[in-house]
Parts: structure tokens; C-alpha cells; sequence
């Protein structure tokens, strides 16, 4: 395995708020999947591919070497940490990527996914280029929610941003995941200084028009060229103003699902958009995600510095209870927070594309 020993990220109190100590005990109870600080573990996060048919600037290089085939674990493999997962009270899935729908036949391993007793939810986290050819399979294969990446309704600031054009593809992807009978469709979008001002009323007036549920989400220095910068984080604070300066006052919802790191918030006719802060207002104390990326490594959050090498266990012949091993140490050796912009704080050796989003 890549190694166990935790090389921490900025663990202490972080944004004003004051952090537990960790828990004696560590990894809680055995059955399920509590960190030092109480946290339990119940969302894995499911990197099927680095592979990508964008290269979008605040996630990958514009000149990738993507990895071999064989480094990447199959659907059964992923399916049996799945289920190993499952069985230490993890509840629901999400498949992302690089791209995960240039994944042969993605639905396949929906399927499996749904199949494992325990798993109550697979979801998806798409740039939806390739969504109008696949929504109604996943959807027939049990896919449960469907988050679309998409960050402007103009073609050239798409470019600017993707390096890649594909604006149509999209805008036909989510049509097609509507006629599929997809609910709450989410629309993702990523907030920079200088780059998305200006596409923030636009893709919130088409989502609010299309039923769609729009989220903003802090750039985050996983950026594979470097370029982050604190500067260039535009708040959920500041994306907010600009919405109620066209729209009106938002109000604040209580959120029912503390493990979500959304803020919801509605317009007075009842719309809502959402806001995920991680580097203003960081919910690391109620993040309940692991990860898996496409080549094997559990990871215990997205700016880990240490990864679990599951490949090796699946592929060495190990058993099921040294998967569950190798998740409750990931889980154990879990930090109290990211703790972006403290002195302690190191970019992971990966970008986004290589984790997963
Ligand atoms: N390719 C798929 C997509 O774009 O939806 C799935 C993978 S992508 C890495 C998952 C999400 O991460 C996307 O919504 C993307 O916008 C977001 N993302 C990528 N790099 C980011 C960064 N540096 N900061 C914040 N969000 C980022
Ligand atoms: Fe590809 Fe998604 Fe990264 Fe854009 S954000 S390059 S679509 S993996």
C-alpha cells in the first residue's frame, strides 16, 4: 500500500470554529466507520476513470498522460469494496471521474452497485457531454440522482474554461435526463474570481426555468496546473449578492441531511439554490465521504496526503475482512479538517481528475 502513516493537513481549529479532540478508540465500533473525532463514514465517493472528454483549467492539464487500463479497477473489483464498504454502514455511492461516462456500458456497474445489500443510493456526477446516449440506461439501471458539471450558458466561455467546446452536448444531455424521469437534477457549478462572474444570473434564471437545482462550488486548490489562488475563490457569499442584486432576497433553509455540505437557500416563489463552501465555510467536521480513485487507493478526504492501496489487497488475493481492514485505517488516520489557508496546509500530490470529484 502507498503507506499508513498520516501526514495530516492542517488538523486543528480552522474558520473560527473549535474543534473536538480526537475520540480515544479511533475507528469507533468495528461495524461502522467513525474517525478519531466521532465522524461517521456513510458516502463513498467512486472514481471510475481519470479519462476525460473535457480539460476543464481548474482540474486538469491541458496535456494529460492518463493512466493505463489495467491500473484502473474493474466493475466486479470496485463492486466487492462496494459491498465491503456497505458492510461497515456505508449508504450511499457516488461515480465520478475524469469522466465517468467514457466508462464502457457505466450502467452495467450501476446495476451491481444497486444490487449490494446495504447501498441505498448510486448517483452520478457527469460534465453530461455524453449524458443524451446514456440518461435512459442509467436511469433503467437504478441511478437514483444525477448532478450535471456545468459552469456557463455561453459557448466560448465553455471553451475557455473546458479547453474542449461542448455547450450543444450538454443542453442535450440534461434534456434527455428530464425524459428520463430523472428528479432533482443538479446542476454544478464551479465559482472563480475573473472567470464566472458574469454566467452566475444566466445559469441561475435557465435552471430556475428548467427545474433544475443549481449549486455553486468554491474552486479548490486541486487544480492541476497550480493556478489556485486564494484570490481567485469567489465566495458563495459574494455568488449570493449578485443573485439577490437580480432577483431578490434568498432565505435560508434548514438543511435535513447534516452530512450535506450544501447550503440551500429559496427565492420567495419557492426556487432554490445551493452553495458549497469548502474554502469559506468548511464543513469538514460533518463530512461523512470517503473515496476510492479509479486506480485503487482509498482516500479519507479530497486534500489527503496519504492513500490505502485496495488494488493491491484485490489483487494480491486478500480477503474481505483486509478490504475492511484497510478502509477503517484510512478512516482512522482522517484529519480534523483540510484546513486550506492555515500555515499546515499541503496541496495533494493529485488533481481533482485524478481523485474524483
Ligand atoms: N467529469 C465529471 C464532471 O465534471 O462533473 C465528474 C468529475 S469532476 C472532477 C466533479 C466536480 O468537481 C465537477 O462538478 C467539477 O466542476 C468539480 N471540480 C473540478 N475541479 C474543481 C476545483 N478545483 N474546485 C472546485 N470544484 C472542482
Ligand atoms: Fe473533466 Fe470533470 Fe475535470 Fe472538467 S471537471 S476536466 S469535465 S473531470
Amino acid at each position: 500500500m502507498t503507506g499508513h502513516v498520516h501526514a495530516g493537513h492542517g488538523a486543528g481549529a480552522e474558520g473560527g470554529h473549535p474543534r473536538p479532540g480526537p475520540l480515544p478508540g479511533g475507528a469507533g465500533d468495528g461495524r461502522r466507520l467513525v474517525d478519531g473525532f466521532g465522524r461517521v463514514h456513510t458516502d463513498l465517493r467512486v472514481s471510475v476513470t481519470d479519462r476525460c472528454t473535457l480539460r476543464c483549467t481548474y482540474c486538469m492539464p491541458a496535456e494529460v498522460v492518463f493512466r493505463d487500463r489495467e491500473e484502473l479497477l474493474t466493475y466486479e473489483e470496485i463492486a466487492r469494496v462496494a459491498a465491503v464498504a456497505a458492510g461497515l454502514g456505508v449508504r450511499s455511492i457516488r461515480l465520478t471521474g475524469g469522466e465517468p461516462l467514457v466508462r464502457r456500458d457505466l450502467a452495467a456497474l450501476v446495476r451491481q452497485l444497486v444490487a449490494v445489500p446495504g447501498i441505498e443510493e448510486v448517483a452520478l456526477t457527469t460534465n453530461g457531454l455524453d449524458l443524451a446516449a446514456h440518461a435512459a440506461g442509467l436511469r433503467a439501471a437504478g441511478l437514483s440522482r444525477l448532478n450535471v458539471s456545468l459552469d456557463t450558458l455561453r459557448e466560448d466561455v465553455f471553451e475557455t474554461i473546458a479547453r474542449r467546446r461542448g455547450l450543444d452536448r450538454v443542453l442535450a444531455g440534461l434534456a434527455a435526463a428530464k425524459r428520463a424521469g430523472f428528479a432533482a437534477i443538479r446542476i454544478n457549478a464551479v465559482s472563480i474570481r475573473g472567470l464566472t462572474e458574469d454566467e452566475i444570473v444566466p445559469l441561475a434564471r435557465f435552471c430556475r426555468r428548467e427545474g433544475f437545482e443549481l449549486r455553486f462550488i468554491e474552486f479548490m486548490p486541486l487544480d492541476a496546473d497550480g493556478a489556485w489562488n486564494p484570490e481567485r475563490v469567489l465566495s458563495g457569499a459574494e455568488v449570493r449578492a449578485i443573485l439577490e442584486r437580480d432577483a431578490g432576497p434568498l432565505t435560508a433553509e434548514r438543511s435535513a441531511d447534516p452530512g450535506q455540505p450544501a447550503r440551500d437557500y429559496r427565492w420567495p416563489d419557492g426556487t432554490r439554490v445551493g452553495f458549497i463552501d469548502p474554502v469559506t465555510q468548511p464543513f469538514c467536521d460533518r463530512c461523512d465521504r470517503l473515496r476510492l480513485t479509479a486506480d485503487g487507493q482509498f482516500r479519507n478526504c479530497l486534500f489527503s496526503t496519504t492513500e490505502w492501496d485496495v488494488r493491491g489487497v484485490l489483487r494480491g488475493g486478500g480477503t474481505d475482512d483486509e478490504i475492511a481492514a484497510l478502509l477503517r485505517s484510512c478512516v482512522a488516520a482522517k484529519a480534523a479538517a483540510h484546513g486550506i489557508g492555515t500555515p499546515a496546509f499541503a496541496r495533494p500530490a493529485r488533481a481533482m481528475y485524478e481523485i474524483g470529484g
